[in-house]
């Protein structure tokens, strides 16, 4: 049985054999091995947004940068 880190927030997951489902002693989350690769896969596009954010906002100041130069 390998072992799981919990997706949220990386504490050590404990396997509940009897629900075959992985808890996390940090934050509470309980899932199956499907469920926390899941998770994985959908934690990678807020990054992908935040990324996108902070160019929008780069863009912005260089905007007012711009404008401020009139
Ligand atoms: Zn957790």
């Amino acid at each position: 049985m390998s072992e799981q880190f919990c997706p949220e927030c990386g504490n050590k997951m404990i396997y509940e054999a009897p629900v075959r489902r992985f808890v996390c002693r940090g934050c509470g989350l309980y899932a199956t091995r499907d469920e926390i690769s899941d998770i994985r896969q959908k934690a990678k596009t807020p990054l992908l947004d935040d990324e996108r954010k902070k160019k929008k906002e780069r863009g912005e100041y260089l905007q007012w940068w711009l404008s401020s130069k009139k």
